[in-house]
């Protein structure tokens, strides 16, 4: 079947394909409201006698009985596991959760998990599916507004060690995204800003259309607005889709979609998990990688204050922790980006796209100590 078939066979939902390998491989991403309850959202995956909801305890009570409803249609046994929530338990104990309940289930190697809850989830449920009898399908099921902009879409899957977020992985591929706008509406303001950090992201290095956009419709984002949330979703999901499709593995391009992410990771790390959202350290990070690409010549001095004033105006801190510049180096260099010791930061090079650079350490000091307590 085409995208524009399954476009067809949709009720009200949008349909983004990601397309791989020049279409030896790929998947949709549905978004819209209702998708939950839409027996249409559940159709047409892979065929076993069980799956597996992965969700966690904050989740759980919102949405599990009505996706469990919906997969009890299409699957003999539903079962689920519940991960305790937050940042700080993205590891190996939880993800053991997840086998411990797959064996316990004798689940075989066709069994389905289903990534219910934000990006926490959908990363270690990713890879748990990688590696469960060497690979069993997924779908992702993203509910909060980050998930469903970024981390739902494209197959990175991980679990954080104490000295590196997202360290271990997988590059591991779910057989659907479904992004209900509707499950946004029980997100608290702050999770919300936090995934605006990810929607800002894709202008600056992507789209500067879409920063124009973001610019005018931000207030309505932060009331929640479904026609805004859907065009940025979409939009977002597009840019991903573009990106991945060409670079899965990244070798190159991908890592634009780190921007701001080379200093975030520094201070979620160095305040320890859980103690920032990443969508806040994103945030933050943002305002000062793009005070780099200023300082080395690659964006007017006006891109430093207009990015701040998006970041500020989407609830998001600007001014990050006092770790200490030495601290944020040592960090910074155990980033997946650094080579051999030299930190690679994505740097604007004009609105709407972004590259990799090496910057003098003394640069990225004066950067700190212009945005750090
Ligand atoms: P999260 O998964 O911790 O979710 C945020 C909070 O919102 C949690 O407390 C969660 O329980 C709660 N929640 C989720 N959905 C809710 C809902 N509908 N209503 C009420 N509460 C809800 O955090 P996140 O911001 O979704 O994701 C961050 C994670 O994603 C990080 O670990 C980051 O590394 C990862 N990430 C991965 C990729 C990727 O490509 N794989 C990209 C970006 C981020
Ligand atoms: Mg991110």
């Amino acid at each position: 079947m085409t995208a524009d078939t399954r476009q067809k066979t949709l009720n009200q939902a949008q349909l983004v394909p990601i397309v791989l390998d020049e279409g030896q491989r790929g998947y949709d991403i549905l978004i819209g409201s209702g998708l939950l309850d839409e027996p249409s959202s559940w159709q047409g995956l892979s065929k076993a006698a069980s799956a597996l909801i992965v969700s966690n305890e904050t989740v759980a009570p919102l949405y599990l009985q009505r996706l469990r409803a919906q997969l009890s249609k299409y699957y003999a046994r539903v079962d689920a596991v519940l991960l305790p929530d937050g940042e700080q338990f993205k590891d190996w104990a939880s993800l053991n959760l997840i086998f411990d309940r797959l064996l316990e289930t004798a689940s075989d190697r066709k069994t389905v998990l289903f990534a219910l809850g934000g990006g926490v989830i959908g990363d270690m449920t990713g890879f748990a599916a990688s590696v469960y009898m060497r690979g069993v399908p997924f779908v992702q099921v993203p509910t909060t507004l980050l998930a469903q902009v970024d981390s739902s879409v494209g197959g990175k899957t991980a679990i954080n060690h104490p000295l590196g977020k997202n360290m271990l992985g997988a590059f591991y591929q779910p057989a659907r995204v479904i992004a209900d706008l509707d499950t946004l509406d029980t997100l608290s303001q702050r999770e919300l800003s936090a995934g605006l950090a990810e929607v800002i992201k894709y202008g600056p290095i992507a789209d500067a259309a879409f920063l124009d956009w973001i610019e005018v419709n931000l207030d309505a984002l932060l009331a929640r607005d479904k026609s805004a949330l859907a065009y940025a979703v979409k939009r977002c999901c597009e840019i991903k889709a573009w990106v991945v499709g060409q670079d899965e593995r990244e070798q190159g391009l991908r890592a634009i979609l780190n921007f701001g992410h080379t200093f975030g990771h520094a201070i979620e790390t160095g305040l320890g998990y859980g103690e920032w959202l990443h969508g806040e350290a994103v945030g933050c990070g943002m305002v000062m990688a793009s005070d780099l690409s200023v300082r080395l010549g690659l964006m007017p001095a006006e891109f430093l204050p207009r990015m701040r004033a998006l970041i500020e105006r989407a609830g998001l801190p600007v001014v990050g922790p006092p770790l200490g510049a030495q601290r944020y180096l040592d960090l910074m260099r155990v980033d997946k980006k650094a080579e051999g010791g030299e930190i690679r930061f994505v740097l604007v090079e004009g609105l709407g796209k972004a590259g990799m650079h090496a910057a003098p350490d003394e640069l990225v000091e004066m950067v700190l100590a212009t945005h750090c307590a």
